[in-house]
């Protein structure tokens, strides 16, 4: 892994006095340097065109997607509730999403160590939007050559037209976005109407405007900046690469010497390896860096590379491969594992944890029930001759329609419940109810005695909680 640092080259005519020891500046700030990132066709740029529209359609569409009158993904912040995929969670499910976010974490440990960064070359939002960019960027400005001889050309009415277009579409793109997300806190139709029509709150016009003016700079101006300075993920990924780890890698041996020459050339009698020395891989490369100089923390694996070296291998008619996805043991020519202690390690965990997560989804109960006795009155006798506790019943319904409950005690001979005992409860409304029960003096065996409250759905036996508490009163 290298950091490039520039180094001043000194030149001994400037720094010539007798005796004097000659010194080196070493630059530790670079200014930024503008990529002009080529286009390139092949296999791994359609996968990325795939996943990277895919991903790009879920984003902008999810929110608008509605199932059961529930948009497919809505975080309602006000109400504590959280929609996914036609499942409402409820902060006592954080436990849950907590969950999840381990196990996506985890995956992308146990991925890093197989495959390295494909996180970071075809999922990365920061990826996702700049590929999006770049694409506006070429088909308003043009290629590469004619990109770079756009900035160069002195400032005139097309130059302009074409910046100002280019720079429309990417603040439009990045409103979408801006919208798109606040639509994920907040009903998206209604904010799109509340938004233009000035009703929608502060706030919602704050975090537009704040992932708006994020994306358009994060992918129209800062790019490959993100990655290299700003994403912890870039520095602290190495430690799960080892010799195994199938990375983006140039066939040094096979490539070396590099050099230009005719096609027809032989490469034996020139003494030269695969590489003609073309410089394509360099300017596919959306972080800049030339993959020849061996595993960079700049490399986010996209493999655009490999797209532009496996075209010149076809011109060449040499085979193709001098860039690939391969290991650093298959490049020293040993066998390479798939199966070794750190994937098994991560692979264990997330096993594990998906485990642990599918066994409480699948247990999950979605209605809860709660009684908590009256602290007021220990308990009383009332006119039936009957002593009496109070207590608060709550339950909420965490189901995604409204339910009829039928509640119920038991745990001592005539326990029972006064007034009503069927109740409706709305999707995801947590219900409060003051109770009261009676039991005939002779049940009682203590003065603190074990009851158990009961719920039931009506007309689905299946759902239901139980909750234990006590009931207070003298023995006869
Ligand atoms: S694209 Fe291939 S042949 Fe051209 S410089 Fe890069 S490694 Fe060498
Ligand atoms: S070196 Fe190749 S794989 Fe790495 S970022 Fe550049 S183009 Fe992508």
């Amino acid at each position: 892994m290298s950091s490039q640092i520039p180094v001043k080259q000194v030149d001994p005519a400037t720094d010539a006095s007798p005796g004097k020891k000659k010194t080196e500046h070493v630059e530790l700030y670079a200014s930024r340097k503008k990529i002009y990132v080529k286009a390139v066709t092949g296999l791994y740029q359609r996968i990325r065109f795939f996943s990277l529209w895919g991903l790009m359609g879920m984003y902008f569409l999810f929110c608008w997607v509605q199932v059961g009158g529930e948009p497919l993904i809505y975080f309602n912040l006000p109400a504590r509730e959280f929609h996914l995929f036609g499942t409402t969670f409820f902060p006592k499910d954080f436990i849950m999403l907590s969950g999840m976010l381990i196990i996506a974490a985890f995956g992308l440990f146990f991925i890093t160590t197989l495959f390295g960064r494909v996180w970071c070359g075809y999922t990365c939002p920061q990826t996702v939007w700049t590929f999006i960019f770049m694409w506006v960027e070429e088909k308003v400005e043009g290629s590469r050559n004619k990109r770079i001889k756009l900035d160069q050309s002195p400032g005139g009415t097309a130059k302009m037209a074409k910046k100002v277009t280019k720079h429309a579409l990417w603040l439009l793109i990045a409103f979408a976005t801006g919208l798109t997300f606040v639509g994920y806190f907040y009903p998206v139709r209604e904010l799109s109407v509340d938004l233009f029509t000035l009703q929608a709150n502060g706030w919602a016009y704050f975090w537009v405007f704040f992932f708006t003016v994020a994306t358009y700079t994060n992918a129209g101006w800062l790019r490959e900046q993100v990655c290299l300075y700003m994403c912890p993920y870039a520095r602290f990924q190495s430690v799960m690469f080892d010799e195994d780890t199938r990375v983006v890698s140039y066939d040094y041996n096979r490539g070396e010497p590099r050099g230009g020459r005719r096609k027809d050339a032989s490469k034996a009698e020139l003494g030269l390896g695969d590489c003609i020395d073309c410089g394509q891989c360099v300017q596919v490369c959306p972080t800049g860096i030339d993959i020849r100089d061996g595993l960079q923390y700049e490399c986010i694996n996209c493999a655009l590379c490999i797209d532009a070296c496996d075209e010149i291998m076809d011109k060449m008619d040499y085979p193709r491969g001098l860039i690939r996805y391969t290991t650093e043991h298959e490049l020293e020519g040993r066998p390479s594992k798939i199966l070794r202690p750190r994937t098994f390690g991560y692979g264990a965990a997330l096993l594990l944890m998906i485990g642990a997560l599918v066994f409480t989804l699948l247990t999950r109960v979605p209605v809860q029930l709660d009684a908590i006795r009256d602290r007021g009155a220990l308990f009383k006798m009332n006119n039936r001759g009957m002593i009496e506790n109070s207590y608060t019943v709550k339950i909420q319904n965490m189901t995604e329609v409204p339910q009829v409950f039928i509640l119920s005690v038991s745990g001592l001979d005539t326990a029972r419940i006064i007034g009503d005992t069927a109740f409706r409860v709305a999707a995801g409304e947590n219900l409060s109810l003051p109770t009261v029960v009676e039991v005939s003096p002779e049940a009682l065996t203590e003065t603190h005695n074990d009851i158990t409250f009961s719920i039931r759905a009506e007309g689905d036996a299946t759902l239901g909680a139980n909750t234990e508490s006590r009931f207070l009163g003298d023995r006869r």
